[in-house]
């Protein structure tokens, strides 16, 4: 099977060019081509020698996702439904910031997602498999190509100012992939976004947190939603194989770049870990870590079980926190009615073939 170019690194793109004969320093070129300029073939690289050309297109494809279906929500957050080479489908979601400026990308690590958390619709999925780092990679490509045409349509925010690993999947369960798409979204060949603009969310692997904190330079969240290792084993099954004890003490040890604080994200569920005594046992447990919660209303989905805590509940919760010295935002919902909202994720479009 012929490679996809966007699977080789450019140490391997300036060796397969040296062994063709040709200038190591096309590879920066192509590289540009793919990443900066968001070219879609390679008859469209118009600074390479034809014959160049028709080399790489015998040797490599090109492929990148097809759009099955772009939605938009009420707020302006839009939801692409992906379909990558092999038929399998994920999403991404675009969501503009309330107030302007700021435009996040939040994209899918694996299709499906093995770790079972009871309150998302991705675990109903089960784990299909991980992506590769270019599948990751091409998630931006595709946004960012989608904006263009937005903006020469006349809308105003078209650039991407920030990405989320908070799609679909676990991202540190799928480490080797989404370190390599990292690097890429990173590199000054690749796409040059800061790491500080880029997050990677987990339900807690221990040792791949401490492991990315050394690998890369990106934020990491966590998402935390109990406090007791009961509640939270009968929520997010991993617990079990790492408790509150040893998810906390890691967080506590992680080498954090100074100023530099985690984000924990709690799921608020009505009845099941929303009292004011787990937003006590909240604040214990964050003490010593440089933290910061997000509170996220539970975003439902047909079969859930959970109902989301009420906003006046929320508040109570974010005020109780705050009394303890932990400072708590509350994540607004975007993209409900188009189910592109956290936790809702689970590529149920029939495809579109
Ligand atoms: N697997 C990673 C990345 C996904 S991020 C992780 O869990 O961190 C998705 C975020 O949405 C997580 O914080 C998760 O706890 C939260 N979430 C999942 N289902 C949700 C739902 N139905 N409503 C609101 N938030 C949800």
């Amino acid at each position: 099977m012929t490679r996809n170019i966007k699977e080789l690194s450019p140490e391997a793109l300036g060796a397969w060019l040296a062994a063709e004969g040709q200038d190591p320093y096309r590879a920066r070129q192509i590289l540009q081509w793919i990443y900066q300029k968001g070219a879609e073939s390679f008859a469209a690289m118009s600074d390479l020698p034809n014959a160049l050309r028709d080399r790489l297109a015998a040797a490599f494809t090109f492929g990148g996702p097809r759009v099955v279906r772009l939605a938009r929500a009420e707020d302006s957050t839009r939801k692409f439904l992906l379909a990558l080479a092999d038929g399998a489908q994920i999403e991404s979601v675009l969501i503009p910031a309330e107030l302007g400026e700021r435009l996040t990308l939040c994209i899918s690590s694996q299709v499906g997602c093995g770790m079972g958390c009871a309150f998302c619709a991705t675990a109903t999925l089960g784990l299909q498999r991980g992506l590769a780092a270019h599948e990751i990679v091409d998630q931006v490509l595709m946004a960012r190509r989608a904006l263009g045409d937005a903006a020469r349509s006349g809308e105003p925010q078209s650039t991407i100012t920030n990405i989320v690993f908070m799609g679909m999947g676990e991202p540190l369960h799928n480490y080797a992939e989404v370190v390599r798409a990292i690097g890429i979204l990173t590199a000054d060949w690749g796409m040059g976004f800061s790491p500080r603009r880029i997050t990677v969310s987990t339900v807690g692997l221990v040792p791949q947190m401490k492991r990315l904190l050394e690998d890369t330079k990106v934020n990491l969240a966590v998402s935390l939603s109990a406090t007791t290792d009961d509640v939270r084993g009968k929520l997010m099954p991993v617990n079990r194989k790492y408790p509150l004890a040893a998810l906390l003490s890691a967080c506590r040890e992680l080498p954090l770049p100074r100023r530099k604080r985690i984000t924990f994200e709690y799921v608020m569920l009505a009845g099941r870990n929303d009292s004011l005594d787990d937003a006590r046992r909240l604040g214990k447990l964050l003490r010593g870590i440089p933290s910061k919660v997000n509170l996220i209303p539970f975003n439902p989905f047909p079969g859930s079980g959970f109902a989301s805590t009420p906003r006046a509940g929320i508040e109570a919760f974010r005020a109780a926190l705050l009394r303890q010295g932990v400072h708590g935002t509350i994540r607004e919902s975007r993209g409900r009615d188009i189910q592109a909202a956290c936790g809702q994720l689970a590529a149920a479009e029939p495809s579109a073939a």
